[in-house]
């Protein structure tokens, strides 16, 4: 089952055990569930054997995960650089956790760059980037918080993983599966998930935290979305939808409330490849999914500055929504034959 070389494994305890005791983790700008559960896990087992640990966010998470133990402890540094850049100051070890590169941390990049002491990378997407001194990133991990949990249960951290820090983990895992339904592609997924249960976490709970605690202005943007942004290219197999910051004001919009709006156009019959494009003030975000074989990082590298896996990827666009929208159709013919191979 071991997944990860053991020296790399190594590595990473020693690098915790010669630290001064404080350390700092730092999850990717706009963080999802994998990126939360990931350092607020880690967090929980360094703090229970004894080390003075941070959580600095590059900018703010939805409210749908402001339950998980030691959410209120994260500094966001978008609202409090002084205090993020104290903590970094005050420590000797970083750990970058779930992005593969610097430009992922938005305005916070400078800081992470110009750090004094040791960094270490835990990750799970292609093409990690050389900015720290440790690189752990494995890409056959469905998530960052399946991996950290491997790698702590090959080191003497294992007897430190509680119950709070188990439900962080399934929670990362649970949200970059979308609920075990994709990024899968080793068992191990499923013997982890099996683990943390036995570990005495609420799994019901969990989901039902994460996925019914949405608002109503949320579930009626939803709905209008499909039924008013969605366009179906039946030939490419291909669906997208767009939200404009007028539609973001009008349904009170506040951030996560379109997480998950990218998957829904893959439960229509025949579609294997979609797109939400949400307007931003300054830029296009550009989200992806597939079904299959076909590498929407690829779509993202090329033509949205971005990048992330296979089946899940996402970018940025500096231009108009309707520049955007029309260089998207413009690009289809391009990917149609890969598209369709993915078509079972
Ligand atoms: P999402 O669509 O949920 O924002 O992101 C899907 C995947 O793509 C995630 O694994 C995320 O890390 C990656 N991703 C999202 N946005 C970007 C981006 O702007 N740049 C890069 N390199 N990856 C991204
Ligand atoms: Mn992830």
């Amino acid at each position: 089952m071991e997944r990860v070389d053991v020296e790399l494994i190594k590595c990473f305890e020693q690098l915790i055990k010669n630290s001064s005791r404080s350390i700092v983790l730092v999850p990717h700008m706009n963080p999802d569930g994998d990126a939360m559960g990931s350092v607020l896990g880690l967090w929980r087992v360094l703090k229970n054997a004894g080390y003075l640990v941070k959580i600095v966010s590059p900018t703010k998470y939805p409210e749908f995960y402001h339950w998980m133990d030691g959410h209120d402890e994260v500094i966001i540094h978008s609202h409090h650089p002084k205090q993020s850049a104290k903590a970094l100051d005050e420590s000797d070890l970083l750990i970058c956790m779930d992005f593969n590169q610097l430009s992922r941390l938005g305005d916070m990049k400078s800081l992470v760059e110009g750090y004094k002491g040791k960094k270490i990378l835990i990750d799970h997407h292609p093409y990690p980037g050389s900015f720290t001194d440790l690189v752990i990133s494995e890409i056959s991990y469905s998530s960052t918080a399946e991996l950290i949990f491997s790698v702590l249960q090959s080191t003497d951290f294992v007897r430190y993983i509680d119950q709070n820090a188990a439900t962080s983990f399934f929670t990362g895992i649970m949200t970059d599966t979308g609920s075990f339904d994709f990024n899968i592609s080793n068992p191990n997924t499923f013997e982890v998930a099996a683990q943390l249960t036995r570990m005495g976490i609420d799994q019901l709970d969990i989901h039902s935290k994460v996925y019914d605690n949405y608002s109503v202005d949320r579930m009626r943007l939803m709905g209008f979305c499909l039924s008013n942004r969605m366009t179906v290219y039946p030939e490419y197999h291909t669906a997208s939808i767009y939200i404009t910051l007028e539609d973001q004001k009008a349904f009170n919009f506040k951030t996560g409330d379109n997480e998950g709006f990218v998957n829904m156009p893959l439960s229509i019959k025949g579609i294997v490849f979609c797109a939400l494009f949400t307007e931003k003030e300054k830029y296009i975000k550009a989200s992806f999914r597939s079904k299959g074989q076909f590498a929407v990082n690829e779509v993202s590298e090329k033509y949205f500055s971005g990048g992330g896996h296979r089946n899940a990827a996402g970018g940025e666009l500096y231009a108009s929504l309707t520049e955007t929208l029309a260089q998207f159709e413009k690009i289809l013919p391009e990917f149609e034959d890969r598209i369709k191979q993915s078509i079972k």
